[in-house]
């Protein structure tokens, strides 16, 4: 009976596959024109540009009178707006929002949240905070932890299976760390919570078991908080979790501050490194030689004015008094971003943003790390790739994101004016695209 069966549905198959291939759908095609096209790498703009997509691939870039629009096409006439490649913020946490008044208490919020909110309500928030995401233009994250129990590997599926609008999600369910996570000392009765959040590590073979763990979860790529208190990860556990993940060709972020955690991320030959807010240069010039990205998840001193006192108005007085709090803090950010960048080490936009900023959305909360970059020196032009080409290389998508070439993905985004002039025209994306669908498209 069995074989019949097999027999059976094999000849269905090969009577039904070719009907199948004789009326295919032609793609739909769309071409947006616009008064310029930042295409991620290159350092000129392509002028009266005209994008031609077919389907969720680009299929052709022409200037002027040179672009040849086939019938059928729909023309989206984009005027004086720049088309970029869709953003990529390679350090999110969709799945967590802190009470940005609440900055200098990040443990207790983090085990109210942890202890209060289940995995299924964190994916719900993630929903909401993924859509504004995708339409603020950003169209790829890298969700680096804090969301439960592969929380985010289910916001993934839901986005990638159209459920819900969201941006592609490289995922990296729990985050490995050190004894305690990054709960600070809890009682032993607590310790469970601490689970909750990050796979605990004890010596590199439980470190290889929790890469292979990760991965069976559904991870993209792998979190390590190399810090811990009292101990960091150390660099045999390290060693062990970048030999495990890159033999199933998954990257490696580490959170790292301070130069004994980056030097053992660094030496253990991870992907990128968050944050380094303290880091010397020689860790540096091994970053460069090996390639390993610099993640900057820094901010301006308004946004950390901003976020300290809500929708409040402080008095001049409270709001010199945070200025002059954050402002080492902020000095030593600028001074290793330019110390990164003068050695080479490159680097990829993220905005590590889990706080509640007033009057801005996660999206546009999350931009604000380019007037951060602005401020620590960087161009407008190293901007856009540092969020563009850069973090595609970081993601290990470049070679379907990143650029707007042709074969790669449609997701691309247009901006009012020239954003090679002012780098805060990022945060106005008007037009958003992602695989060719049309998410937002503002006069
Ligand atoms: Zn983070």
């Amino acid at each position: 009976m069995k074989r019949h069966l097999i027999a059976f549905s094999v000849v269905s198959l090969m009577v039904i596959c070719p009907l199948l291939g004789q009326s295919p759908d032609s793609p739909h095609r769309i071409a947006l024109r616009a008064a310029r096209l930042i295409d991620g790498k290159s350092d000129t703009p392509i002028m009266n540009a005209v994008v031609l997509i077919e389907g969720d691939k680009i299929a052709s870039i022409a200037s002027g009178s040179a672009a040849v629009i086939p019938p059928e096409t729909t023309v989206i006439d984009l005027g004086d707006q720049t088309l970029l490649p869709g953003l990529i913020d390679s350090h999110t946490h969709l799945l967590s929002e802190m009470n940005g008044e609440n900055l200098t208490l990040q443990d207790v919020e983090m085990l109210r949240i942890v202890a209060t909110q289940s995995t299924a309500e964190r994916a719900l928030l993630g929903a909401k905070l993924g859509r504004e995401d995708l339409e603020a233009g950003i169209t790829t994250v890298r969700d680096l932890g804090n969301s439960g129990v592969n929380g985010d590997v289910a916001l993934r599926k839901a986005i990638n299976r159209g459920w819900l609008p969201g941006p592609r999600i490289i995922a990296a369910t729990r985050a490995l760390a050190a004894p305690g996570g990054q709960f600070g000392t809890l009682i032993p009765e607590a310790q469970k919570i601490i689970e909750q959040e990050y796979v605990t590590l004890n010596g590199p073979d439980s470190a290889r078991q929790a890469v292979r763990q990760a991965l069976y979860d559904g991870a993209n790529c792998i979190k390590v908080i190399v810090n811990g208190s009292p101990a960091d990860v150390t660099l045999d556990e390290m060693k062990a979790i970048v030999d495990e993940a890159h033999a199933y060709k998954a990257k490696v972020a580490a959170h790292a501050i301070g130069e004994h955690a980056t030097r053992i991320a660094a030496e253990a030959g991870v992907d990128s490194i968050e944050h380094a807010y303290i880091v010397p240069d020689d860790v540096l010039k091994m970053m460069a030689q090996k390639h390993i990205f610099l993640v900057p998840t820094d901010g301006t001193e308004q946004t950390f004015i901003d976020m300290t006192f809500g929708v409040r108005r402080p008095s001049a007085e409270e709001r010199a008094k945070v200025a002059a709090q954050m402002k080492p803090y902020i000095a030593g950010n600028q001074d290793r971003l330019r110390r990164a960048r003068a050695l080479g080490v490159p680097i990829a936009a993220g905005s590590d943003m889990y706080l509640t900023m007033p009057g801005k959305n996660r999206g546009q909360a999350s931009l604000l790390m380019f007037e951060a970059y602005t401020a620590e020196g960087m161009s407008p032009q190293e901007i856009i790739r540092a969020a563009t080409s850069n973090a595609a290389e970081l993601l290990g998508l470049q070679d379907r994101l990143g650029t707007i070439e042709k074969g790669k993905l449609a997701d691309i985004i247009a901006v009012p004016g020239n954003p090679l002039n002012d780098s805060t025209l990022l945060e106005h994306a008007r037009f958003v695209m992602k695989g060719g669908a049309i998410i937002k498209n503002e006069k």
